[in-house]
């Protein structure tokens, strides 16, 4: 039985850039629906009692699709933290963006220009990929970094109901808003890491 993780900020800590009624929704709602759909799913299959992360990457259909946004939401609520003034990355990972031949503000400029584009339903990322090299990446639905050799780093969910209640149709300012609680302290401990 899986369960919903703890939120690992206070449901106001985002105000005024995602509100509490928006987390209570997201969270409350839609992260908590994918725990119950994918331990509906699990109980009478073979599925039962494997761990998240290998049931991702070899099972499809309803249970992929739910236990990869039962992941791909946990993921996304640790990239945030508080409003901060002038909310920059460690020294390492702007290095590491730089390297990649990007000024900081043509990587912002070009991750939000990819968010906004990114059509329907998905999720844009910055992932380290099997050659240690950074890279923006769009994908749709439930598409999860796990079933690839990539290292997810920072991620912005852009499905609707991420945003909505607060932006409406405003996807562009929701997007833009959104560095101001970027935790680059995640963000980094996860461009460390060794894969
Ligand atoms: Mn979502």
């Amino acid at each position: 039985m899986f369960t919903l993780p703890a939120l690992p900020f206070d449901k106001t800590a985002l105000a005024p850039v995602i509100d509490a009624n928006t987390i209570d929704f997201h969270y409350g709602k839609h992260h908590q629906t994918y725990v119950d759909k994918l331990n509906g799913l699990i109980a009478d299959s073979g599925f039962k009692d494997w761990i998240l992360e290998d049931i991702i990457t070899t099972a499809d259909g309803p249970i992929f699709n739910n236990a990869a946004q039962l992941w791909n939401h946990s993921f996304y609520r640790n990239c945030l933290r508080a409003p901060q003034e002038n909310n920059m990355p460690s020294e390492t990972l702007l290095h590491a963006i730089i390297a990649q031949r990007w000024t900081w503000d043509a990587f912002k400029e070009l991750f939000s220009a990819s968010a906004l584009a990114n059509f329907g339903s998905g999720w844009t990322r910055l992932v380290k990929n099997a050659e240690w090299q950074l890279e923006i990446m769009n994908t749709s639905n439930a598409w999860c970094p796990l079933t690839t050799g990539a290292t997810p780093l920072l991620t912005i969910d852009i499905w609707e109901h991420a945003y909505y209640l607060q932006y409406q149709n405003r996807r562009a300012e929701y997007i833009e808003k959104r560095w101001t609680i970027v935790h680059w302290d995640f963000v980094g401990k996860c461009h460390s890491e060794l894969p």
